[in-house]
This record gives C-alpha cells, sequence and structure tokens, in this order.
C-alpha cells in the first residue's frame, strides 16, 4: 500500500564534508540535482509526486566510490554515525526499493563496471555497477552471451539484478539471475568485504550467495559478481501459434517444459494483448497467440522445433513474422511517461503459480482489477515457464474516478491483485521483488515464521539497520 515516501528523519548536513575528507570531494556530490534525481527510482508513484512537485526522500548525499576501499569507508561510516546507506544502480527498480525514505547517503555504484572474461571456466567477473547491455555487447563481441536480457537492459544494473533477483526474455533455456550466479564480492556492515569465489558447485557450509540474491540492498553493498557464460548462439529459430484460448496455450507449454526442451523464449499473450503482437496476423483475432524462440547450437534446436511443434499441433502455426516484430519492438516501453501526465496511471503485477491454480488465478486477478473503478485496461502474458509452473505479468491501466486520486485507484487495483495471489497460494513477486510497494504483503506471502527469520537475519547482518532503512517494511 503506498503512502507519500516523504523523508522521516531529521536532515544531517554536516556528513557531507566529513565524506569528503574521507573519500575525496571529487567522489561526494549535495548538488540539488544530483539529490533529486537520486530520490526516486521508476516507480510509476515516484513520478507522480515529481509531476505534482512533491519530492519523494532526498537524500543528504550521493557518493560515487571507485573501488571497495571506498565502499568500506564509506559502510564504516555510515555504521559509526548511524546514518542510513541506500545503494542506487540503475534505478530503473518498479518498486521504490531504492527511494531513500529516510534520507543520509545515496551510493551510486555505477564506477564498478570493469568486466573480465574467464573463457576456459566459463564466466565475468564484472563489476556490480556494470550496463546491462554494455555487458552483453561486450561479451558478444567476444563471442559469448549471458543469456539475460529484462526488458530494462538498457538501464539496470548487474548489482540491481541480483537484488532483485532479475529475469531476463530469454529465461526458460538461460534461466534467472540466480542461476547465473557463480561468486560475488559484497561489503557488510560494520565494513567488511564479504568473497565468494566462482567455482561450478560447492558444498562448505550454507550458500551465502542466497543471502544476496533478492535482499534489495538490506544486507550489503554488492560491488562485484562472477556470472555464468555461454557460447554466442550458432543460429535462431522463430516461431508463433495460434490457439483458441489460454487453457490450451499453457497446456502446450507445459508439454514443452515436462519434455526437457529449452527454447529460450516463450510468450503466451491473452486475447487482449495478443491483438497488439499478432497484429499483422488476421486470424488471431479473439485468439491467444504464443511467440517461441530457440536458439543455440543447430542439430539441439532443430530437434527443439519438432518437440514444440507436436506440443503445438491442434493449434494454427503462424510462422516467424510475430516473433521478428517482438524482437524488434521488445525493448519499446513509453507508455508510462506517456499518459501519467494525463492523468492514466499504467503500471504491471508479476506474480508465480503452479500449473494447477494456472487459469483460475489468471481469470481472478483479470476480474479483480477490472473490479476496481476506474480501469480503463487490464491484460497479461506469461513469459517465464518451468516445469512446476508459470510467471503472469499483469498489465493494467486507469483514470480515477471523480471521488479518488491515482494513489488511491492504484492501491485499490494493487490490494485487489495481492490478496487474490495470496487467497491462491501463489507468490506475489516472481522478479520485481518487494521495494516499499509490496512491503504490506511480505508477511503474509511469506509466512510469519519465515518473515521472523528474515528480520533475525537483517538484525545480525545490519545490527543498526543503516543498509536500506525502511525497505521490505524492515
Ligand atoms: C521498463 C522496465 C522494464 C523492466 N523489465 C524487467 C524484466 O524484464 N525483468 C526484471 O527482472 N526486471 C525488470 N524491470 C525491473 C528492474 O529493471 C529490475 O528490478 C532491475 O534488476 C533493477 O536493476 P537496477 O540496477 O536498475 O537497480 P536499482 O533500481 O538501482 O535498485 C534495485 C534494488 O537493488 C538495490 N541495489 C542495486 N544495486 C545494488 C548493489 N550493488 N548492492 C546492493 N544493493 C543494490 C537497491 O538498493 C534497490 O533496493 C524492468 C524495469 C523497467 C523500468
Amino acid at each position: 500500500m503506498v503512502k507519500e515516501v516523504m523523508r522521516k528523519a531529521p536532515k544531517r548536513p554536516e556528513i557531507v564534508e566529513e565524506l569528503k575528507k574521507l573519500i575525496g570531494s571529487r567522489k561526494v556530490s549535495n548538488n540539488l540535482t544530483d539529490l533529486i534525481s537520486y530520490s526516486h527510482d521508476y516507480w510509476p508513484i515516484t513520478f507522480t509526486w515529481l509531476l505534482n512537485g512533491s519530492l519523494p526522500a532526498l537524500p543528504d548525499v550521493v557518493v560515487f566510490p571507485e573501488d571497495a576501499r571506498d565502499v568500506i569507508q564509506v559502510v564504516k561510516f555510515a555504521y559509526n554515525n548511524d546514518v542510513p546507506l541506500y545503494v542506487y544502480g540503475g534505478g530503473s527498480g518498479v518498486l521504490g526499493g531504492a527511494v531513500p525514505e529516510y534520507g543520509g547517503i545515496v551510493m551510486d555504484i555505477k564506477k564498478f563496471r570493469e568486466i573480465k572474461i574467464n573463457d576456459i571456466d566459463m564466466y565475468v567477473e564484472v563489476g556490480a555497477g556494470a550496463n546491462g547491455m554494455i555487458l552483453e555487447e561486450f561479451l558478444n563481441r567476444h563471442g559469448f552471451t549471458l543469456g539475460h536480457f529484462p526488458q530494462s537492459l538498457y538501464t539496470s544494473t548487474v548489482g540491481g539484478w541480483i537484488n532483485t533477483k532479475a529475469i531476463g526474455q530469454f529465461s526458460v533455456k538461460y534461466g534467472g539471475i540466480e542461476d547465473m550466479l557463480l561468486g560475488l564480492e559484497v561489503v557488510i556492515p560494520p565494513g567488511e568485504l564479504l568473497e565468494i569465489k566462482p567455482n561450478p558447485r560447492a558444498a562448505v557450509g550454507l550458500d551465502l550467495k542466497q543471502l544476496f540474491i533478492e535482499s534489495e540492498g538490506l544486507f550489503g553493498v554488492l560491488t562485484k559478481a562472477y556470472l555464468k557464460i555461454w557460447p554466442y548462439p550458432e543460429k535462431r529459430i522463430l516461431l508463433s501459434y495460434v490457439s483458441d484460448n489460454l487453457e490450451d496455450a499453457l497446456k502446450s507449454v507445459r508439454e514443452i517444459m515436462l519434455s526437457g526442451a529449452k527454447p529460450a523464449v516463450i510468450r503466451v499473450y491473452d486475447k487482449i494483448e495478443t491483438l497488439k503482437w499478432f497484429h499483422m496476423i488476421k486470424k488471431a483475432k479473439g485468439k491467444v497467440g504464443t511467440i517461441i524462440i530457440l536458439e543455440g547450437d543447430e542439430d539441439l534446436i532443430e530437434a527443439e522445433k519438432i518437440i514444440v511443434n507436436k506440443a503445438f499441433k491442434n493449434a494454427l502455426s503462424t510462422g516467424e513474422e510475430p516473433a521478428k516484430y517482438w524482437l524488434e519492438n521488445r525493448f519499446n516501453v513509453k507508455e508510462i511517461s506517456d499518459y501519467l501526465p494525463l492523468g492514466i496511471i499504467i503500471d504491471t503485477i508479476e506474480i508465480s503459480v503452479g500449473w494447477s491454480k494456472a487459469i483460475e488465478l489468471y481469470n481472478d486477478v483479470i476480474n479483480a482489477i477490472r473490479s476496481v473503478d476506474g480501469t480503463l485496461i487490464a491484460f497479461a502474458h506469461a513469459s517465464h515457464f518451468y516445469p512446476q509452473g508459470v510467471c503472469f505479468y499483469f498489465i493494467f491501466g486507469g483514470l480515477p474516478s471523480n471521488k479518488s486520486s491515482v494513489l488511491d485507484y492504484y492501491n485499490d487495483v494493487w490490494e485487489s491483485v495481492m490478496s487474490t495471489v495470496i487467497k491462491h497460494g501463489g507468490a506475489i513477486s516472481h522478479h520485481h521483488g518487494i521495494g516499499r510497494m509490496r512491503a504490506n504483503w511480505v508477511e503474509k506471502n511469506m509466512g510469519k515464521v519465515a518473515y521472523h527469520l528474515f528480520k533475525k537475519l537483517k538484525q545480525c547482518i545490519d545490527d543498526k539497520g543503516i543498509l536500506n532503512r525502511g525497505n521490505m517494511g524492515v
């Protein structure tokens, strides 16, 4: 549930000079433009505040460390002086996870962008602030791919991916970021560098990497990661199908997932979203379109093509065109910035659920969104699949009625969707994480005991609560 995230702690102007002395004035800024830029991420609600002229929480200072020593110094300083510290990657998080609601220090991590390939052990050693697209292009030039293509590839960082448990469009083959992570370096309070080396597998006590996946800056400042890489795919095959309904399309995809085939991309659009991505296929109107992309070794993907065609034998095969169109347009996302100034709020909610409840949950969520007064659009696609189930990505948009505000409308939709997902036993987030937006529903979804343990871990690692204070409700 959203409340205006105005700064919740008094200003600390004295820390600016102290930090300049510590790491050098060139790496420290309290310029108002910087403070405003780092006061929000891509959470649509922070844009509504900026449009209204009411600022989200301003930090006291932004720091730009250049090496692990700088990070350690700043973490020590924050710890010793009880100053909140917020880490900022690309700022593309969509739930307010990087909003510095208690002020203090924002640490921009983008100067950590060194990239080194180990082409024998097949991993890349990369700074946590490296930009996704720059990393992928670097790998491509050397004949490799990471296989991680979130739609925010151009604006997100490695550290952000790990801290939100991000997933890319080619996830069926390459997995989510958790499947790629081999090792890491992270600075934890009160200012120590924790290193986990990139071995293919280790059974040496608890796998501490897991602590930092989807920890949203609560447990440490990630400075480096070791991620698996793959040879650049030899060949791609583009396919598409039109099924009579969502149930049939999902049945076909489940068959593929159980076969052991691993298409890189599978995207199933509901009847409304099919109108957009299959607009060039007349027979797709009123039906459910699926795009499939196979990539990798030629012999392997020819065999996968046979499996995919078999699974979609009752659907209409519609060729390469929809997949080509999707490949060309998949990074085009300007709806939010286009419509918000007009008072229309558009947002997305991703959740996951087992196959047995998939259709029921899809229907209930769409109905829940439509039942909120002011809703103009509600549709969905499924684009991440597992042998056990599916991630649905819902898109909604609306104009608040005369009686309510954008915030009321937005809160009502989120409440209706979150409670529907919890009722069905699904996960309230599949890859965007929690941030400030979903904080109220975490305990319900995780369970009381798990949430209590999570808070105890936070207390144990960061006993003064300096890191990302207020995020996820802790
Ligand atoms: C248009 C658009 C499309 C998107 N598509 C996808 C998608 O396809 N898949 C997907 O998974 N997500 C997607 N997202 C969401 C977002 O891009 C991801 O959550 C991404 O992983 C955030 O990375 P970032 O570098 O921008 O992190 P930020 O927004 O800067 O930070 C996110 C969180 O991580 C913490 N953090 C960041 N870096 C560090 C670090 N080095 N150490 C400790 N904590 C850190 C921050 O404090 C914050 O809590 C999309 C967002 C947008 C705006």
